[in-house]
């Protein structure tokens, strides 16, 4: 799955509405300590559904709203959208798929996918097929290099599974099983 662009507002540090552009090849971001290089990867992982705010460096989930500074009063909201391209995809029109979250404070989280309210299972299972999600390893965050390095056999088989691809049958398994 090909991420074609990011767009967020009021996400941490991203209080101004910011679009970000990722043409095909690779892409470096840059720039000083604190500028919010990490903060992206972050939202990448929120709007695919990342549950755990710990791991977004916060306490509680609404952390990720932006906080306020000296000059700038905090925000209400925060949303990130997320444009990819199923690489699956057998018509043109349902190769786009456009995800968004958004949180309000004390009214928690909401996704749209293409539009349409939907459930943060949909949008976890629509990652999952697409063989990505929060916790894709391909997305590996600062500091957590020495963790893929050592990680458990059960862990790698889990890495192994989304590289192949079949990680969603195993999302959907369990899906089954609670029902
Ligand atoms: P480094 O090069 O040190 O890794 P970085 O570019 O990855 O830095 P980030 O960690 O993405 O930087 O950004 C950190 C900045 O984001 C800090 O200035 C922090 O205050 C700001 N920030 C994080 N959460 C919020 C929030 N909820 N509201 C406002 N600012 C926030
Ligand atoms: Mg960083």
């Amino acid at each position: 799955m090909r991420i074609r662009k990011l767009r967020l507002s009021g996400f941490k540090s991203f209080v101004e509405p910011a679009e970000l552009i990722i043409e095909r090849g690779l892409t470096g971001i840059v720039g000083p300590n604190g500028c919010g290089k990490s903060n992206l990867l972050e939202a990448i992982r929120w709007v695919m559904g990342e549950g755990s705010p710990k791991s977004l460096r916060g306490g509680g989930m609404e952390d990720v709203i932006f906080a306020g500074t000296a000059t700038r009063p905090a925000r209400d909201f925060a949303e990130v959208t997320i444009f990819t391209e199923r690489p699956d995809a057998t018509a043109d029109e349902d190769r786009e798929v456009e995800v968004t979250r958004r949180i309000e404070r004390g009214a928690g989280s909401a996704y749209r996918m293409n539009g349409r309210d939907v459930r943060a299972k949909d949008v976890g299972l629509m990652f999952a097929d697409a063989a990505t999600g929060a916790h894709s390893p391909a997305l590996v965050s600062q500091g957590r290099i020495a963790a893929v390095i050592a990680a458990k056999p059960h862990e790698r088989r889990q890495m192994l599974e989304e590289a192949a691809g079949i990680a969603g049958l195993h999302v959907r398994r369990k899906d089954a099983e609670q029902k």
